[in-house]
């Protein structure tokens, strides 16, 4: 091997190196970019305020059951002024992308528990493509008589009952999931 291509070689080696180095200082970029924390940084990022915890639940049921729910940073959730009987709705605008909507008069007063499975509800409707469930258990029911079958049940759901059979309701929206 002559000197000039050992020289060569060298030059070869220290611009592989630093193809690898920029190329992994770009990746750590990006993964700075991603996590958006600095607000503003990704602008898909939606600011959920105190709806925030209760969307992390979701995602925290959704991969203990192994459901996959695409595209939630853009998921916006807002207080709104809904009709009368309305506690919360779920959009789709073409534009505007998917949106939930929540009576702020009716959410000031709900338990935790009532809002967790509101939530729950309209993200089912939201995220994982779900309608209304409207039956109920029987009355002869051992464990749940007369109680709604799913949290997609119309009406609004009790903090204590949701709490009381929370896994079934759980269990049974991520059960029904078509994405
Ligand atoms: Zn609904």
């Amino acid at each position: 091997m002559s000197v000039h291509n050992a020289g060569a070689r060298a030059v070869a080696q220290r611009f592989g190196k630093f193809i690898r180095e920029t190329s992994r200082a770009l990746l750590l970029l990006g993964l700075l970019a991603n996590n958006g924390c600095g607000g503003g940084i990704n602008p898909g990022l939606a600011d959920r305020g105190e709806f925030e915890v209760y969307f992390q639940r979701f995602l925290t049921y959704a991969a203990e059951h192994k459901v996959s729910t695409r595209g939630d940073d853009g998921l916006r959730i807002e207080f709104s002024d809904l009709k009368s009987t309305e506690v919360g709705r779920c959009e789709t605008g073409f534009l505007s992308g998917r949106i939930v909507y929540i009576d702020r008069t009716r959410w000031e007063v709900m338990v935790d528990g009532s809002r967790e499975a509101l939530i729950l509800h309209e993200l089912g409707h939201c995220l994982l493509g779900r309608g209304h469930v409207s039956t109920k258990f029987p009355e002869e029911d051992e464990t749940m008589p007369g109680l709604p079958r799913s949290l997609m049940y119309p009406l609004a759901m009790s903090g204590t009952r949701f709490n009381t059979h929370k896994k079934y309701y759980v269990d049974e929206l991520f059960s029904e999931v078509d994405l």
